[in-house]
Order: structure tokens, then sequence, then C-alpha cells
């Protein structure tokens, strides 16, 4: 065999492959799985039976371009349906942007706890990624500016951001608009949104639909609960819409995922219901953790970091292995640069005071 093979392009061996939360607990009966921001509440009922009605029709293409989907979102963020692209999940999306937008050797800046698929499509490019290191754990706008160089082509900003659960006000939002040079794309990814009720946080939709330069991923799988199916949608302008719609599969998204995401997206009332369910549990849940000692990153979305010492007993780690042989499993964020921390996403009722007591015994064991 000759030693000359086929080689990938530039950066695409440096990337670390995404670590999915864990999802079982060996030798554990009953798992809560507290590791993925995943909705206890479910999925619209609607949605499960719209998903079923396609199984009828398995044999047929699905609408490549999502056009009742688009329109359905649409109707219910007042946008209009042709700024719009679905994909598989904002994951697709996210890698879309990067491939329509990067080359070797440019540079995507993301903040330093930012989503780890930025850096994974930003290195599939052949483009680098920049890490800006962040001040309290949240996002810090003068950092990210101070970071821009003229090779600099994309910022990635999600707001709230996982896995801090921190956000940065709207009016931040803008500055960092304001400061960027108009060739530059900023994304902003508002995978959890549904979740904050805060005066001073706007996903940015106004500021999508005044500029030239912002998009805007959202996903079907944290509060819509549809994780399994892949989902997203983005927004933008209708010159980065082209341009992502060229790169883009002609058919990114399933038939079930379509018409389970139509029904989704109609249904507010479930979005409410899963919406009051993490208002009542996110604060308790910080609030009993905080009793034990342990520090609690505040959060705005369905998930918040829990802070262990780095040495003695009581690390991560240990927690963590207590936890998962007691079924409940939460997210390692080691992989993100936090090894005394673990991710709690809020659970149902049963899953949350179990974690509480079971903490409580770890403290004191
Ligand atoms: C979960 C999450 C998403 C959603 O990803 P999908 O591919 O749509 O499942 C996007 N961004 C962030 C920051 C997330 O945490």
């Amino acid at each position: 065999m000759s030693n000359v093979r086929p080689q990938p392009r530039p950066g695409v061996l440096s990337i670390s492959a995404y670590v999915p939360g864990k999802s079982g607990a060996p030798g554990v009966a009953k798992v809560f799985k507290l590791s993925s921001n995943e909705s206890p509440l479910g999925p619209s009922p609607k949605a499960v039976e719209a998903y079923r009605s396609v199984a009828e029709h398995l044999e047929d293409y699905p609408d490549g371009a999502s056009t009742r989907l688009r329109e359905a979102i649409g109707a219910v963020y007042g946008l209009d349906p042709d700024r719009i692209i679905c994909g598989a999940g904002s994951d697709d999306l996210l890698n879309l942007i990067a491939r329509a937008y990067l080359a070797d050797g440019d540079e995507a800046i993301h903040s330093q706890y930012g989503f780890l698929v930025y850096p994974i499509a930003t290195m599939g490019t052949g483009a680098k990624p920049v890490s800006v290191p962040e001040k309290n754990l949240t996002t810090d706008v003068d950092g990210i500016l101070a970071a821009v160089t003229p090779r600099t082509k994309v910022i990635f900003l999600a707001n709230p951001n996982n896995p801090t659960g921190t956000y940065i006000p709207y009016d931040e939002v803008k500055r960092l608009h304001r400061g960027l040079r108009p060739d530059i794309l900023l994304v902003l990814d508002a995978a959890y949104a549904e979740y904050v009720s805060r005066n001073d946080y706007s996903t940015g939709l106004e500021l999508v639909a005044e500029s030239d330069n912002v998009v805007m991923c959202r996903t079907f799988s944290k509060i819509y609960a549809l994780a399994g199916l892949r989902l997203g949608w983005m927004v933008g302008p209708a010159h980065i819409v082209d341009a992502v719609n060229r790169v883009r599969g002609p058919f990114n998204v399933g038939a079930p995922a379509i018409e389970a995401g139509i029904a989704a997206v109609r249904d507010a009332e479930h979005v409410e219901r899963s919406r009051a369910h993490n208002d009542r549990w996110l604060p308790w849940l910080s609030e009993e953790i905080a009793k034990l000692g342990l520090t609690v990153t505040p959060s705005v979305g369905n998930f918040f970091l829990i802070h262990f010492p780095a040495e003695g007993g009581k690390t991560a780690q240990a927690a963590d292995a207590f936890l998962t042989s007691r079924g409940l499993v939460l997210r390692s964020v080691a992989s993100y640069g936090l090894p005394n921390a673990l991710r709690m996403s809020v659970g149902g009722e049963e899953a949350n005071r179990l974690v509480v007591a079971a903490l409580a015994e770890f403290m004191a064991g």
C-alpha cells in the first residue's frame, strides 16, 4: 500500500468530536436523564399525532423547502416565511452558515464557554475558531470586539448561553453589533429564548429585521421537545437566506419533522405549560442546591451549572458518579473547560426532588 492517501482538509483532524450528555446509568432500573436540556413535559400531543400521521406516506419525499412549516413559524413569530430556512436541528443551520461564510484562514469568534458546535462547525471549513474569555461565566462584549481581526468573518453568540445559563441584555447585543464591521456576520443562537423572562432580554428579531449582517437560529429541540426529530430554523436577510439555501441539502428536513413542527409551533398552550413548569422548578432547584453549600450559576434557561470543590471528596466527578449510581444523570462540562461543575437540566418534580435529596446525602457523606 502506498503511504499517499486522501487527506481531510486543514483543521478537520483537530476537531474534538462533540460529547453528548450521557443517557444511561448502568445497572440502575429507573433513570432520569437530566443531561441534555430536554423538556420533562415532552412535546405537544398534537405534534406527536402529526408525526404519527406521516407514517402512512413514508415513500414520499418531503417538501424540500419546508414551505408550510416556514409559513407556520412565520405566522407565530410575525416573520416573512421567505426569510426563514428550516434545518435538521440548529446544528445543521450552524454548519450551513459556516460552510457558506467561512473558508481556510478565516476566523470565527465564539465565547469561551460557548456551545461546542461553533468551533466544530468552524474547523470543518478550514477556518479558525477564536475563543474569547468570559467574565463571570458571561459573554464579554468588549472582549469579542477586541478579538476581531481583518480575518474575522462570523461571530457565534448563544444568548442565553449553554452550558452557563447566563445571558447578555439586548443593549449589549446591540452594542456588539454596532461595534462590528458590516461584513462580519453575527449569528444569534436563541435556543433557550422561550424560557427567558427578563425585561432586558430580547431574542433580537428586531435586530435581524433591520440589519444586513445578523441572523438568528432557533430550535425545536428545547421547549418544543422535539430533539429526537432534529428540527431548527433560522431567519435572516434575503441575501444570507439565498446563500445558505445554496449549500443546503435539497431535503434536509424530514416529513415527520415538518408535520410535527407545524403542530408544535401552533400549540402555544403547551409551550406555556413548559415555561410555567420551568419557572416553578428552576428557582426551587437553585435555592435548594445553594442551601447545601454549593454554588449555582444564576440561569435564565432550563438548566444550570452546579459548582463543586476542586479538591477533596466532593468534586464534580465524585458527585457525577454518586448521582449516576442513583439513576440521576447530569452533564459533565469538563469538555467545555469547566471540570469542577455539572450541568443539570430542570426535570420533572420527581427527578428534581431526588437530585436535591441525593446531593444533600452526597455533601453530608
Ligand atoms: C441545544 C442547543 C441548540 C439546539 O441544537 P439542535 O441541533 O437544534 O438540537 C442550539 N444551540 C444551543 C446553544 C443549544 O444548547
